[in-house]
C-alpha cells in the first residue's frame, strides 16, 4: 500500500506540486498522464525523496515520512522500499550489464556477491538479456539499456517501482517488449508500479488506473475505460483530444 497526503513541492518561486493526494493498493499499476512540465516527474521523484517535498506525507506499508518532521533514517527506509527506472536509462556506462544489475544489491542491500550474481542472472533472463550480460551499455540499443534499468530496479525487490517514461525513445516493437515485462511484473510478482508516460496506447494497455495531472494537481482519475472513453473534466478532454 502507498499513500500520499497533501504533497507540495516548489522550485524557488515555482510551485510545481500543489497538494497531491493519492493512494494505491499492492500490485496496482497506476499510470500518470498529463501535459509537459506539469509535475509528473517531480511527483515520482518526491515519492522516494530524490527531490525533497516541503510538505506532505508519504507512506509505504509501515514506513511513514512527513516532510515537515522526518529524519534521515526514515528517508533511507523509504528509499529501500522503492526503486526507479529513469527516462534516460541512468545505468553506469563503465560497468557491464550484469555489474549494473548487481550493484544496488551489493551496495544498498549488502547482499553477498555470489547471491547478487545469481539474482541478477534471473532478472536479466526475465528481460531477455542473458546473451548481453558482459556487454557495456554503449554497445546496447536504447531498448536493451531500458531493460537493464528495469532488471536493476526489480533486483532490489522493492515494494514500489517508479517508472518515468519507460518507453520513450523506443520503437513500437520494443515498446511491446517492455509492456510484456511490466505486465508480468505486475501480475506475477505483485509489484506496485507508478508509470509516467506520454504514450496513450501503452497507458491503456498496462494501467489498472489512470491519473490525469495538470498544473501540479490530480485533476481526474479512473480506469482506462473511464478516462479514455468518458473523461469528465474539461482539461482531461482537451488533453486527450490531441491523441485522437
Ligand atoms: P514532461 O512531461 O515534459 O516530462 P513533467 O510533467 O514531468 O514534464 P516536471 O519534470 O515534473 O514535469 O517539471 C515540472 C516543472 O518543474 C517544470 O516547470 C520544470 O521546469 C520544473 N523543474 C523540474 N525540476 C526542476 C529543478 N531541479 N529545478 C528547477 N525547476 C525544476
Ligand atoms: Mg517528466
Amino acid at each position: 500500500m502507498i499513500k500520499v497526503t497533501d504533497l507540495h513541492k516548489s522550485f524557488g518561486e515555482l510551485a510545481v506540486l500543489k497538494g497531491i493526494d493519492f493512494q494505491a493498493d499492492t500490485g496496482e499499476v497506476i499510470v500518470i498522464i498529463g501535459p509537459s512540465g506539469m509535475g509528473k516527474s517531480t511527483f515520482l521523484r518526491c515519492i522516494n525523496y530524490i527531490e525533497r517535498p516541503e510538505k506532505g506525507i508519504i507512506e509505504i506499508d509501515n514506513v511513514k515520512v512527513d516532510a515537515e518532521k522526518c529524519t534521515e533514517k526514515e528517508i533511507k527506509q523509504l528509499r529501500l522500499k522503492t526503486s526507479m527506472v529513469f527516462q534516460n536509462y541512468n545505468i553506469f556506462k563503465n560497468k557491464t550489464v550484469i555489474e549494473n544489475v548487481m550493484l544496488p544489491m551489493i551496495s544498498v542491500q549488502k547482499i553477498e556477491k555470489e547471491i547478487a550474481k545469481e539474482k541478477a542472472l534471473q532478472y536479466l533472463d526475465q528481460v531477455g538479456l542473458l546473451d548481453k550480460i558482459n556487454e557495456y551499455p554503449s554497445r546496447l540499443s536504447g531498448g536493451q539499456q531500458q531493460r537493464v534499468g528495469i532488471a536493476r530496479a526489480m533486483a532490489v525487490n522493492p515494494q514500489l517501482i517508479l517508472l518515468d517514461e519507460p518507453t520513450s525513445s523506443l520503437d513500437p516493437e520494443l515498446v511491446l517488449g517492455i509492456l510484456d515485462i511490466l505486465r508480468n511484473l505486475a501480475n506475477e510478482h505483485k509489484r506496485t508500479m507508478i508509470i509516467v508516460t506520454h504514450e496513450m496506447s501503452f497507458a491503456k494497455e498496462i494501467a489498472d488506473r489512470i491519473i490525469f495531472m495538470d498544473d501540479g494537481r490530480i485533476i481526474e482519475e479512473g480506469t482506462p475505460e473511464e478516462i479514455f472513453s468518458n473523461p469528465q473534466n474539461e482539461r482531461t478532454k482537451r488533453f486527450l483530444e490531441r491523441f485522437q
